[in-house]
């Protein structure tokens, strides 16, 4: 098993040659190497390296030619660094870093090339003798264009107001009566007309933009909660008042000072904090579980309700529940949409409920298409439905005057 780890090697041996393709970086655990290249036909000593010094990781990223000779000049033990140890790293690294390791490293390549040029013809040195078609470089440079180029478009889209909210209603298992809504962002993009979540939220996420972003779901959501009220008031008598979905991000979470800007829009918006239910899926419980623990119990503290999003799909694991102060189960629609055909299903669906039950805790079905979904659900004593079946989300008049019409 070591030997695939580390590599011994005698005075004078060869680690590799300049020229040669790259699959492997090394880190000297003991000993000494030196590394040479030659320049015309002088060899020059360009490092002499010592224990814990790292070498050979230019080729293991631009998967360009080894620029140099490695030799040991004592005796040597590396420990090697494999190409997909690598690779796996940089593929899960932001972008723009990618893009700015991979510059960085062209520029130096083509800065020695150049030098090196330079001192053998100093009167006519080229770089255009040097440019090479390096697709995997394109590639990352076109991803990260394209990726801030959308980044730019999100900034652009926070300061000219291009974002909408729809609401999709939440209704009674029981009787169908309205109980609730779940506030779901849309991009209202200037050239691609409605863009959906699905395509922004997490870019929104990786750069940070869901903070200012989700304040601003929240702040609109809490002032369109009066009107959705005022509907679901007209349409049935002593209708106990309305809830409001907002959904959470893991990046908001974390971000130092969440509960006081949610406890200012609140106030601001003259919202009671118990109307308003804050959903969280499963992977932002368990991604930082210490710092949800902490922010999820000051959010509670100001007494609204709190939900786990997407139930089932993130951790088969149900011992972590009880350590956060939740109060609903959103199971997933990908178990309601299937719950008629498919058994397995229908008792995921039956035991979510159970649980929660035993848990103390209330349900709301997401993805509810068809009646006979609503019919099974009602009979396993769900709570709340949420679905096509009733409504997609919509503009806040559309869906107050369907309120009105009791969707009919
Ligand atoms: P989600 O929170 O799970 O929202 C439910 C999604 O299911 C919505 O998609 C809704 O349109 C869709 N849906 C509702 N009923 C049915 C049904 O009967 N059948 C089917 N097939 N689908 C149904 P939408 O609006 O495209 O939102 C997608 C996701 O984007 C949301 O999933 C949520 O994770 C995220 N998102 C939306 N708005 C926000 C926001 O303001 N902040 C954050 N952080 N995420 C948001
Ligand atoms: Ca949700
Ligand atoms: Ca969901």
């Amino acid at each position: 098993m070591d030997a695939l780890f580390r590599k011994e090697f005698h005075p004078g041996a060869v680690i590799f040659r300049e020229g040669e393709a790259g699959e492997t970086a090394f880190v000297i655990e003991s000993g000494g190497v030196e590394i040479s290249a030659f320049r015309g036909d002088t060899k020059v000593v360009i490092a002499t390296l010592g224990e814990g010094e790292l070498f050979g990781e230019m080729a293991l990223i631009d998967g360009q030619v080894r620029s140099a000779t490695a030799r040991a000049t004592t005796n040597t033990t590396l420990i090697i660094i494999a190409r997909d140890q690598v690779e796996r790293r940089i593929d899960g690294v932001d972008p723009l870093l990618n893009l700015f390791l991979k510059v960085i490293l062209k520029r130096l390549r083509t800065t020695t090339r150049l030098l090196d040029l330079h001192r053998e013809h100093p009167d006519g040195a080229d770089s255009t003798r040097f440019r090479r078609v390096d697709q995997s470089f394109d590639e990352v440079r076109d991803h990260a264009m394209s990726l801030l180029k959308v980044e730019q478009e999100l900034r652009q889209a926070i300061e000219r107001d291009e974002f909408e909210l729809f609401f999709q209603p939440v209704t009674r298992a029981s009787d169908s009566t309205v109980a609730g809504a779940e506030a779901l962002i849309r991009w209202q993009h200037p050239q691609r007309g409605l863009v959906s979540p699905l395509e922004f939220i997490d870019l929104a996420e990786d750069t940070g933009l869901i903070v200012p972003i989700g304040l601003w779901v929240l702040e609109n959501a809490c002032n369109a909660l009066r009107t959705f009220n005022d509907s679901v008031a007209e349409t049935y008598d002593n209708a106990p008042h309305s809830f409001m979905s907002v959904n959470l991000s893991a990046r908001q979470i974390i971000e130092p000072g969440l509960p006081e800007a949610i406890y200012e829009i609140l106030t601001r918006t003259e919202t009671n904090p118990k109307h308003l239910k804050l959903e969280v899926t499963e992977s932002v419980l368990m991604g930082d579980p210490e710092t949800a623990a902490i922010v999820l119990g000051e959010l509670k503290e100001f007494g609204v309700t709190l939900a786990v999003d997407d139930f089932g799909t993130g951790y088969s694991s149900l011992s972590y529940l009880h350590r956060f102060p939740i109060d609903v189960i959103k199971i997933d629609q990908s178990f309601v949409l299937g719950m008629l055909e498919d058994s397995a299903n229908l008792k995921i669906v039956r035991g979510i409920i159970s649980l929660a039950r035993e848990l103390g805790m209330q349900v709301i079905a997401e993805g509810v298409e068809r009646q006979e979904q609503l019919t099974l659900l009602a009979d396993f004593d769900c709570d709340y439905i949420q679905g096509y079946l009733f409504s997609k989300p919509a503009p806040l008049e559309e869906i107050s005057a369907a309120v009105r019409r009791k969707f009919g």
